[in-house]
């Protein structure tokens, strides 16, 4: 994508922000500073767009979509007078439709913006920071501050013998040219119970493999519903193992790991490995320039979005925390505008909402039981304990887990401020009237909703349904631990 602005006229005016990363962060940051009329280098590696649109959120709700079809004509025999069939049968010509729905959003949400601000200057190519600007491609530009967007990437597990196995992840996966008769799924988080159960219902052969179980940042019982679904629709489930080694031979993958003491193998054709993200700060000058990470590689910012150098923040995937897409482009947003305007606004992750888009879906608002004990909401029954809940509505949660909204989803087309997963501009909202606001609609400090949503329309007269008592809607109160059936 050629600069809308030559590298010679930023060069000689420079600018007033460059943003390193051209994702949904990197766009809401550009937009953002653009309409605050700066002057803005918006700098992208790789594919404009990054994550979601490209590799992320878009084609693997695509696929998930197009396996509930499938799943949902198998199972129209649960009604009497009904029987379905669906099968896969050119699985190619799937990728294909999910590719040119990719280019379609990429197109739309991201590259038709650009020539919409004129302020923004989209370059191409690596960049790194360099004294007090950046080098891009070799060229140095000057910018009076930097916000860093640079995103994740596919993690690698730490188990013997990953090196020599042809793993898949989870943009791999989305991009095979055929269908594997057999699939060890390597980690349970999100993204590889999205995608196990798409395999699943693909016709694939699956095998669900976790340390810590399904799901594990969210609610137990939540988590345990969802492996019940799993292991109902065919999915082998293995969890609370140690990994030994894995080895590849000319059949497939074998896993080998351990239970109470005994060693397992689990063997498949293929393997996918959806262990976590890797932050993409190497090679960005971070050291050099006094950046502080955390022992993951994640950039460390406060609650400002500002790294340990004056004048430089970092939003999104990068920062290791809230992964989703409408966070990254909230924090990015945040970012952009106390960089321009003096560090004012708060970055407030206390109410997230987030979602698993498995089937039943697993939405959640807020903090689990566990993370609101591990915050010290275990007994705001004490008067005192719920000032101290309000006290600190605005403090942010890293460790709040969970799953994102699609991003692209929507009733109405929003205004072009909004584009690129921005999100609504609520950063004005006082703590009182947040409060308020969070108080009318039931979403309280300190609690957490979930719902198995999706599950609770099936339990209804669907008797047939196994497991059906593990699904259920549940309000969690970190208040005194009990659980009420809503
Ligand atoms: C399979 C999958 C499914 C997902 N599903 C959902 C979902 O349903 N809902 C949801 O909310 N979230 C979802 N996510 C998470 C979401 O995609 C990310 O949180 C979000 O895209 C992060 O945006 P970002 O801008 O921080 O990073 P990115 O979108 O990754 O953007 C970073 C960009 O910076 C570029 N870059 C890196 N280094 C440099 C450099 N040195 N110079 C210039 N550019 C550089 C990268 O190439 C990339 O283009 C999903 C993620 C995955 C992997």
């Amino acid at each position: 994508m050629a600069a809308h602005r030559t590298m010679d006229a930023g060069r000689e005016r420079g600018y007033d922000i460059a943003v390193i990363g051209a994702g949904s962060a990197g766009f809401s940051a550009a937009i953002t500073a653009a309409e605050h009329g700066a002057r803005v280098a918006l700098i992208g590696h790789g594919t404009i767009g990054g994550t979601c649109v490209n590799v992320g959120c878009v084609p693997s709700k695509t696929m998930i979509r197009a396996a509930g079809a499938l799943h949902g004509a198998r199972a129209a025999s649960r009604f009497p007078g009904l029987a379905g069939q669906a099968q896969v049968t050119a699985w190619r010509e799937l990728v294909a439709a999910k590719d040119a729905l990719v280019a379609s959003l990429r197109q739309k949400k991201y590259v038709d913006l650009l020539p919409g601000y004129d302020g923004i200057t989209y370059l191409q190519g690596r960049a790194r920071l360099d004294g007090p600007g950046v080098l891009v491609n070799g060229d140095a530009l000057h910018a009076d501050r930097i916000i860093i967007t640079t995103g994740a990437r596919a993690a690698r597990p730490d188990i013997v013998g990953i090196e020599s196995v042809a793993a898949l992840d989870s943009t791999s996966a989305l991009e095979l040219t055929g269908l594997p008769g057999s699939l060890l799924v390597i980690g349970a988080g999100y993204i590889g119970c999205e995608l196990a159960q798409m395999f699943a219902r693909m016709g694939v052969q699956v095998t669900l493999v976790s340390r810590r179980g399904v799901l594990p940042e969210a609610e137990p019982e939540i988590a345990a519903a969802l492996s019940g679904y799993f292991t109902d629709e065919g999915i082998r489930v293995v969890c609370g193992i140690a990994y030994r080694r894995i080895e590849q031979d000319g059949s497939g993958v074998t896993l080998a790991v351990e239970r109470d003491g005994h060693e397992e193998r689990l063997v498949a054709e293929r393997v996918l490995v959806a262990t976590g993200r890797t932050p993409n700060t190497e090679d960005l000058g971070l050291d050099e320039a006094g950046i502080a990470r955390d022992p993951s590689g994640a950039i460390e910012v406060d609650d400002r979005m500002r790294t340990t150098r004056p004048g430089v923040y970092a939003a999104g995937d990068v920062t290791g925390r809230d992964q989703f897409v409408y966070m990254a482009a909230h924090g990015a947003k945040l970012a952009a505008r106390n960089a321009l305007n003096g560090d004012r606004l708060v970055y407030d992750n206390a109410a997230m909402p987030a979602v698993v888009f498995t089937d039943p879906q697993v939405a959640s608002v807020g903090l689990t039981q566990a993370q609101a004990g591990r915050a010290r909401y275990a007994r705001p029954d004490q008067a005192h304990r719920r000032r101290a809940l309000a006290a600190t509505a605005r403090r942010a949660h890293p460790g709040a887990g969970g799953r994102g909204q699609h991003p692209e989803r929507g009733a109405r087309d929003p205004p072009r401020h909004e584009r690129a997963g921005s999100g609504r501009d609520d950063l004005s909202v006082s703590d009182h009237r947040r409060r308020a606001e969070a108080r009318r609609s039931g979403i309280r400090q300190g609690h957490r909703e979930l719902v198995v949503l999706r599950g609770l329309s099936r339990l209804r007269g669907l008797s047939r349904l196994p497991g059906r008592e593990r699904c259920a809607r549940y309000r969690l109160t970190a208040h005194d631990g009990r659980r009420q059936r809503v």
